[in-house]
């Protein structure tokens, strides 16, 4: 894409809110500044909701809820479907956006709308598909009828790494369930979600079904939503401390939450493990996204009779890293999302050197323009580095050893978080237990990514609550109600 095209494009992003089927200025008065972390520069200029334009939204969500619930499911899948063709049309379009605002590179942002797409066709399946069930009671004296009805409106706040996906795999099974969303972008990357709107508004989502408010004051903005006594739901993909804070809100008004939350995720490799496959797997679980996804590989804990020799097969591999802005073709190290991304790698980095690492390549921010940090191996990581307790969320790869099977586990659960684990061994049984002694919600048992709409995503500890996508994804935004009624022969 030229420059030309670029503005192009850009130009296309609508710049106000959406609420009940309008495009809308806020009332604030303020304005977001949505930058390119590859150049720093503005690329763009939006609405800043305040607190009236979040109340606003829930009114609208709320004023479309009931029609929305009585839409028939087969109307509710077939608008989710009109829009996963609409978007195969505009892929390139949405990876082009997600790469301007968000910097990752352009290969990977295309995967990013084949995956955050797929939410879309799964879900207008699953919009068929809501069961429920009739019994006869164990008296005998009545028939039980259990159905499933949409919870109502619902609060949707999404990260910036995927802008996308993190988008579609809750907007699409909250549609597909028969509620109405009002979803709170980040602000550092709001663009893709105006834009995905947009072209929900064309697929024929009626008005009101779906609003987004794009804010700089999140917590402002959200806290008086989520308090709403008409809201009923709030979904929320982003850091711990965050869902943390939410939760507590969320609870005042007893709210069905799903809380997608931080990672520390193990990357375990035996000494028994295909080791090219495992130096395969974790350049994916590692540098996809440019280290900066909930499920990156935190901790890489390699048997040390073979550490050595992982350690030297991916400082190869990631020696030929092509650093650069994410729209250029062949890059595979696109910018972090900007300078506390940048910092927080390099101190980590540094604390984990000063207690023993050894950097084996990388290991430095890159001088000029943009948020740019090496592509980097760390090994020999000492116990105690801060490294192997925080989300890295860049491109670092952090090595430390382990003796056997119970010490791998020991240090792979040594974390309060527990989303996602990886696992490269050759040995079944082995791999069978550690199904069950891994705390995480999902494995990776010889690959280096899980991530799939027809799989429930999610962790356990303190990665977080409920499941996104799947069969399980659509219950999320599903209540259970319980009707008896008495035996129809007496
Ligand atoms: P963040 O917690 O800073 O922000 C997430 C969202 O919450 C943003 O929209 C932000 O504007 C909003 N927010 C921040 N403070 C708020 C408040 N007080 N009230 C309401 N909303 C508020 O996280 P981030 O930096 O955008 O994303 C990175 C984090 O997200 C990492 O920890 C990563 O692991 C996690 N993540 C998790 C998953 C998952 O599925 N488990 C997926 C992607 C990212």
């Amino acid at each position: 894409m030229t420059a030309a095209q670029e503005s192009e494009l850009l130009a296309q992003v609508p710049d106000l809110l959406f609420i009940g089927g309008d495009w809308v200025d806020s009332t604030s008065g303020r304005a977001i500044e949505v930058h390119d972390p590859s150049t720093g520069l503005v690329i763009k200029t939006i609405a800043d909701a305040s607190v009236a334009d979040g109340a606003r939204a829930v009114d609208a969500a709320v004023a479309a809820q009931d029609g929305w619930a009585s839409t028939a499911p087969r109307v509710r899948g077939e608008i989710l479907r009109g829009a996963f063709d609409l978007l195969q049309k505009r892929a390139d379009e949405f990876a082009m956006l997600m790469t301007l605002e968000m910097g990752k590179p352009l290969a990977e942002a295309r995967g990013e709308v084949a995956y955050g797409g797929e939410f879309l066709r799964w879900f207008s399946e699953e919009a068929v598909r809501i069961g429920g069930h009739y019994g006869v009671n164990p008296e005998g004296t009545g028939r039980m009828i259990v159905t499933h009805l949409p919870v109502g409106p619902s609060f949707l706040i999404t990260p910036w790494n995927f802008p996308l996906a993190m988008a579609t795999r809750k907007i699409a099974p909250a549609i597909a369930a028969g509620c109405t969303a009002i979803v709170k972008p980040a602000e550092l990357t709001p663009l893709t979600t105006l834009y995905f709107a947009k072209l929900l508004e064309e697929s024929g989502l009626p008005k009101g079904v779906l609003n987004v408010v794009t804010t700089s004051t999140s917590g402002e903005v959200s806290a008086p939503i989520i308090a709403d006594p008409r809201l009923r739901k709030l979904s929320f993909t982003g850091s711990t401390p965050v869902g943390v804070r939410l939760l507590k809100q969320a609870a005042d008004n007893v709210l069905r939450t799903s809380m997608e939350l931080g990672g520390n995720a193990p990357f375990l490799v035996f000494e028994d493990a295909d080791l090219e496959k495992a130096v395969d797997g974790a350049m994916l679980a590692k540098f996809r996204n440019v280290g900066q996804a909930c499920t990156a590989a935190n901790r890489f804990i390699v048997h040390e009779s073979i550490a050595e020799d992982f350690a030297a097969r991916v400082t190869a591999r990631v020696t030929q890293f092509t650093i650069g802005r994410g729209t250029e073709e062949g890059v595979g190290i696109g910018p972090l999302i900007n300078e506390d991304a940048v910092s927080k790698a390099d101190t980590l980095v540094r604390d984990a050197v000063a207690r023993g690492a050894r950097v084996l390549t990388g290991g430095s921010a890159v001088e000029g323009i943009g948020t740019f940090y090496e592509p980097t191996v760390i090994t020999e990581v000492q116990a105690g580095s801060d490294i192997l307790r925080e989300e890295i969320f860049g491109p670092v790869l952090s090595i430390v050893t382990f003796t056997d099977e119970a010490d791998a586990v020991a240090k792979a659960n040594d974390t309060e978080y527990g989303l996602v684990s990886y696992v490269f061994t050759r040995d079944l049984a082995r791999g069978q237990r550690l199904v069950e002694s891994l705390q995480t919600g999902m494995m990776g048992l010889n690959v280096g990514v899980v991530s799939n709409a027809a799989a429930p995503f999610g962790g356990v500890k303190q990665s977080g609550l409920g499941r996104e996508g799947g069969a399980e994804g659509i219950g999320e935004y599903l209540e259970t109600k319980y009707v008896l009624t008495p035996d129809p022969f007496v």
